[in-house]
């Protein structure tokens, strides 16, 4: 998944939103920020580890948990043992995600304009049936991976 201006901008911007907050883009922060552009796809708390192995497994929860209240990381829904973590959408570009209920592994891919432009009536639709003001979506599609079958 490209992200929109590259990893500097991701930088810079992951720096004003946690001075916002009074809180400063520590080298730990920036090494986590710095694997999420690199690996292009959601990571598993055992992928971080694994590539940022100095770093103690409670330093990267605080630090993601951090990312997350600065709204630069978002959490992919999924149970805690499987829990996996990318740039906030904002940050990259709207996609979705193939989801294994097996082995806990995700899958971005990123829909058709004519895919997202029916997702998006048929929002406007319930929405406006509720009363309610939709401003994004999520839909993760859940089932077995070409592994896991
Ligand atoms: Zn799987
Ligand atoms: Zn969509």
């Amino acid at each position: 998944m490209a992200t929109n201006g590259g990893a500097d901008k991701v930088h810079t911007e992951a720096a004003a939103r946690l001075r916002h907050l009074d809180q400063r883009y520590t080298p730990g922060r920036r090494a986590i920020i710095t694997l999420l552009v690199d690996a292009g796809r959601p990571v598993s708390i055992g992928d971080i580890a694994e590539a940022l192995p100095d770093l103690p497994h409670s330093s990267a929860y605080r630090h993601l948990s951090d990312l997350q209240d600065a709204g630069l990381v978002r959490r992919v829904a999924a149970n805690d043992e499987f829990a996996r973590f990318e740039l906030a959408e904002d940050l990259t570009e709207h996609h979705h995600h193939l989801h294994c209920v097996g082995c806990g592994d995700v899958i971005d891919f990123t829909p058709s304009a004519a895919f997202e432009r029916q997702v998006a009536r048929n929002v406007d639709r319930l929405s406006e049936t509720e009363g309610f003001e939709p401003h994004s979506h999520r839909l993760d599609v859940l089932g077995l991976c070409s592994n896991c079958q």
